[in-house]
């Protein structure tokens, strides 16, 4: 028999007087002091009626555990504000986390709204600078354009200008050549000393020998030969003589006694010099074929 459950002495007495015990009563038929019997001992023998029984036992566990069972029931009202209270706490726990979830999502749109509102005008502004690049670099695309295009004016006008210059030079060129050959043409010949045509009026002329009068002088320095006296040069009548290396001079007329004299050897006997070709020599001594000393 569970402690739950009701003595079947009880439960018969119940039935027996049709008692409709409430909760609380039928708890109390529960208790200790029913299920140790002694209170049917007492009833049973005093022969009281079964519905005196009935109420008389429940009077005095009534009487006996009621207050217990008071306390029980305040400590469950208790228990139960308590719990109510828990409860209030834990649902004002959760209302509180509910509120600062939503609090939070609330601050995560706002954010993901502003990031996209910082990504939007990011994109603007750098949709803006892209244009303002385009246009600079179209701009400064248009100005090299404009500056080759004036480039290659000029290069055309100078190479224009340059030909023109070639074919004025050119024609000026073939002028002057076609003057020379005119000159040419009438010119007497090449002069023999520079090599240059004889355009003037004076010039020489000898046979094939032909020149400028002004390349006489130079003409005569280069071919003609020169006094060994006076170092002149000689174009008249010339002398020769023997010279101081044994070879032949040739000097000017005038010039054969002056170097004769500067040149000869003097005479060991008389100290003249000694002008004839012919002249004795004996031990190195020279002397005139008279002056010299009888063997
Ligand atoms: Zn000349
Ligand atoms: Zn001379
Ligand atoms: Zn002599």
């Amino acid at each position: 028999m569970s402690d739950n459950e009701l003595m079947p002495m009880i439960a018969n007495l119940i039935k027996s007087v049709r008692a409709k015990p409430t909760e609380e009563e039928l708890r109390l038929l529960r208790q200790p002091d029913v299920k140790e019997m002694r209170i049917f001992f007492d009833a049973l023998s005093s022969g009281k009626p079964e519905q005196q029984i009935y109420d008389e036992i429940l009077a005095h566990v009534r009487q006996r555990y009621g207050h217990i069972l008071d306390a029980e029931r305040a400590a469950e009202e208790a228990a139960r504000k308590q719990k109510e209270a828990e409860d209030a706490a834990k649902r004002a726990v959760e209302e509180a986390e509910r509120l600062r979830r939503e609090a939070e999502a609330a601050a995560a749109r706002k954010a993901a709204e502003e990031e996209v509102a910082r990504v939007a005008a990011a994109e603007e502004a750098e949709r803006v600078a892209r244009l303002a690049k385009d246009a600079a670099e179209k701009a400064a695309a248009d100005r090299r354009e404009k500056e080759a295009a004036a480039a290659a004016a000029a290069e055309a006008e100078r190479k224009r200008k340059e030909e023109e210059e070639r074919l004025a030079r050119e024609r000026e060129e073939q002028r002057l050549a076609d003057e020379l050959a005119l000159k040419i043409k009438s010119s007497p010949g090449k002069c023999v000393q520079c090599g240059e045509y004889i355009f003037e009026k004076d010039f020489l002329k000898n046979d094939e020998l032909i020149l400028h009068a002004a390349c006489l002088p130079a003409y005569e320095e280069a071919t003609c030969a020169k006094c060994a006296h006076c170092g002149k040069i000689i174009t008249g009548d010339f002398a020769e003589c023997g010279a101081p290396d044994g070879g032949r001079a040739t000097v000017h007329e005038d010039c054969l006694q002056p170097f004769k004299l500067a040149t000869r050897p003097k005479c060991g006997k008389c100290s003249e010099p000694i002008l004839e070709d012919r002249r004795l020599c004996l031990d190195g001594v020279n002397y005139h074929v008279a002056c010299a000393p009888q063997p």
